[in-house]
């Protein structure tokens, strides 16, 4: 089992495939090496012959000089230049280096007679060849007629072969020992390499592990190689968004129990009300029972709403705005707060501008509302006073909700907002919260941009306002048209 893991090790595998490739390419390179090297290296012996033969004969031609430079640099390579000639058909003479006939049963005159006769006949300038001279000897030459000293001749270069053997020779053994650094180099460096791809992934898996047994401290590494970076801040992207959700879970859950509240005390108080005072009447339980249906639709809108709070806050989902008279959603939330301020003996004083018309979403802000005049209610003072004011000013629309409490400490005006926070002191409220109420109330109206706060003064009570853009009855009837 361990076998098998580690021959899927990315190292393991990485380290291998290395070694593959790099025994692939010294397999590759001794091929060529075997298979064309002769053939490689003759190509360029010929070639040489060629043009050397070219620079003696043009030297020969223009002053009948042997060019001895030329000749000088062939002998350096292994080449030796020399000019014969065949007076007649049994004898050939060697007309440089130095003048010397050769006898028909010479070494020489067997071979290139033989060339002569066989290669270089009518229109034949040049040719070149092998020609083994003993057993294991043998050379490559270039023949080509020559005018030498007003003489019919043939310079003729001949290459020994024996260079070629001792070449290889030192080819091989630089070969083998090129093959063997080669092959200890890749080991080390494939191993090297393969440990330091694989070792930011194995940092990974453990920093993965970690966050996986709950350590929310674990963080990807984003420095390394570019795509190991994108993957940690993928990860650690990924982090971010989970424990997103998962606050996001938390709170929709205590946001669902805060919220389900409130509609359930005023289903509550109006079943009484209508058990003890206005069962009889018919037209006033027909008026409470309305007003317990239309919570109980608050309640089912409220459970989605919630749902989509929670993703409001996540910034999933885009509000759905619409123009409403924002007059007549405060008038309502207040009928609906009518039980609970006359039964506790609160002296509601508003001042509501009649049909100020806005854009946003009219639930969210029905919910902002009923927030806001809860907490009045819950937090005014002695005098139970709570105010609610609506009025437009160049085009602005304020709200304001104003209690004569206590108040808030300047420096808990900003943690007010914040969730779960709540005042420590505790007092007797005939709505019961959990400290959710403003943090739902903030991040409605930040994601409509409303302006909104709280000017408070201890012991004088608070006012939270906000201030809404009013549409223009004009736009809004040109838009009705359109
Ligand atoms: P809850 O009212 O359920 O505690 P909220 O989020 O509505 O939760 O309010 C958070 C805190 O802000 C309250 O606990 C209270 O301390 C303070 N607060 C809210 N409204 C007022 C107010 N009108 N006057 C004084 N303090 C307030």
């Amino acid at each position: 089992m361990k076998l098998k893991n580690n021959l899927k090790n990315l190292r393991f595998n990485i380290f291998i495939y290395f070694l593959i490739f790099t025994v692939a390419l010294i397999f590759i390179v001794w091929i060529l090496q075997a298979v064309f090297f002769e053939s490689n290296y003759k190509n360029v012996r010929y070639q040489t012959m060629r043009t050397y033969s070219d620079i003696i004969k043009q030297g020969i031609d223009f002053n009948g000089q042997v060019n001895e430079s030329a000749v000088l640099t062939l002998k350096e390579n292994g080449i030796d230049a020399i000019i014969l000639t065949t007076p007649n058909p049994n004898s050939i003479g060697v007309l440089y280096p130095r003048p010397q006939y050769v006898t028909p049963q010479s070494q020489l005159y067997e071979i290139y007679s033989n060339i002569l006769n066989n290669y270089m006949k009518e229109g034949v300038t040049s040719f070149s060849g092998e020609q083994s001279f003993t057993q294991n000897k043998t050379a490559m030459y270039n023949i080509s007629r020559v005018e030498y000293k007003n003489d019919n001749a043939y310079l003729l270069l001949i290459s020994d072969m024996q260079s070629l053997d001792e070449i290889a020779k030192v080819m091989r053994f630089q070969l083998i020992m090129t093959t063997l650094i080669v092959i200890v180099l890749s080991l080390f460096f494939s191993w090297l390499i393969a440990g330091r791809l694989s070792s930011p992934i194995n940092e990974m898996s453990k920093v993965a592990k970690k966050w996986a047994s709950g350590d929310e401290n674990a963080t990807f590494n984003e420095i390394g190689y570019t795509e190991i970076t994108e993957l940690a801040k993928t990860l650690n992207y990924a982090k971010t968004e989970k424990e997103k959700s998962q606050v996001l879970q938390r709170d929709l859950l205590a946001n669902v129990s805060h919220d389900l509240k409130t509609p359930l005390t005023m289903i509550k108080a109006y079943a009484e009300t209508i058990k003890d005072i206005s069962g009889e009447n018919k037209e006033k339980r027909t008026k409470h029972t309305e007003i317990i249906i239309d919570e109980a639709d608050r309640l089912t809108s409220l459970v989605n709403d919630i749902l989509n709070l929670s993703k409001l806050q996540a910034k999933v989902l885009p509000l759905e705005k619409t123009n409403f008279n924002l007059s007549k959603t405060v008038e309502d939330v207040l009928l609906k707060f009518e039980p609970i301020l006359k039964n506790g003996g609160y002296v509601l004083v508003n001042k509501i501008q009649p049909n100020v018309m806005v854009n946003a979403n009219e639930q969210k802000i029905e919910e902002v509302i009923h927030n806001l005049i809860g907490n009045a209610i819950n937090y005014t003072g002695e005098d139970k006073i709570v105010k609610v004011y609506l009025s437009v000013k160049d085009g602005k629309a304020s709200l304001e909700i104003i209690d004569s409490g206590k108040g808030i400490q300047s420096n808990k005006i900003d943690t007010i907002w914040e969730k779960y926070y709540r005042s420590s002191e505790t007092h007797q409220r005939p709505i019961k919260g959990t400290g959710l109420g403003l943090s739902i109330v903030k991040a409605i109206l930040l994601s409509h941009e409303i302006d909104f706060g709280v000017i408070s003064k201890e012991g004088l009570g608070s006012n939270f306002y906000a201030v809404f853009d009013v549409v223009n009855n004009n736009k809004l009837d040109k838009e009705l048209k359109v």
